[in-house]
């Protein structure tokens, strides 16, 4: 487990809470216009883990919960640890996750570890491993989707709309993937800081499109531009 950085304070990561987020170093994607670099690349020393839970217990009357996101925390399977631990504090936990370890995910929601997912749909299927940068089976992905779906906590997907990985067909293929889930954020792609450096000169698409997009989904799932 290697947590990296430390948000004390966000009102916007965990919906209707106020959390603190913690960073967890690597993953295993490379999309090309991640923001989080050096997260990826695991260029960051470590925190004290112990450190992290005592600083937490001290401010759990300002905090309502945590939120867990990376890098890719599911490639560490003593996050269970780590999430009991703050559970037993006690408070809420959040994951954010690329869905890349459906296994993992199970078991942390059998084991009634989280209270809210946040998983990342990256394109549809045939553009998934163009967008993430390395290849991936889609049924990984496909059986995270069905885990959340079939969960019985609050749970979202989210998309950064990144023009060569969405367009209207891409949109209405994410549709059937996630239909009949329960909510859907289109999140707007800033090209800055990205893994690859030619990302910076992609234009993100007008707030007009971003809507179009909206309208497409509309038929399979609830969709939000966030
Ligand atoms: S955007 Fe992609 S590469 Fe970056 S942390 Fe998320 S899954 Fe990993």
């Amino acid at each position: 487990m290697k947590i990296v950085a430390v948000q004390k304070t966000s009102l916007i990561d965990y919906p209707d809470n106020i959390s603190s987020i913690l960073f967890l170093s690597r993953c295993n994607f490379r999309c090309p216009y991640c923001h989080n670099k050096d997260l990826v690349l695991d260029r960051l020393p470590k925190i004290d883990e112990e450190v992290i839970i005592d600083d937490l217990k001290m401010r759990k009357k300002y905090i309502d919960g945590v939120v867990i996101t990376g890098g890719e925390p599911t490639l560490y399977s003593d996050l269970i640890d780590l999430i009991r631990k703050i559970k037993e504090i006690p408070l809420l936990v959040k994951l954010d996750t690329n869905g890349s370890n459906p296994d993992l995910l199970e078991e942390l929601l059998n084991l009634k570890l989280l209270d809210y997912v946040a998983m990342d749909i990256k394109a549809d299927p045939e553009n998934y491993s163009k967008a993430i940068g390395v290849e991936i089976d889609m049924d990984i992905i496909k059986e995270s989707i069905y885990t959340l779906k079939n969960s019985k906590i609050n749970y979202e997907f989210r998309t950064t709309v990144v023009p060569p990985f969405f367009n209207d067909k891409i949109a209405r293929n994410i549709g059937e993937l996630i239909k009949g889930s329960s909510i859907y954020y289109l999140q707007q792609y800033v090209p800055r800081n990205t893994l690859d450096p030619k990302f910076e000169n992609i234009k993100p698409y007008p707030r007009e499109v971003l809507e179009r997009f909206v309208e497409i989904l509309k038929p399979y799932v609830k969709t939000t531009i966030r």
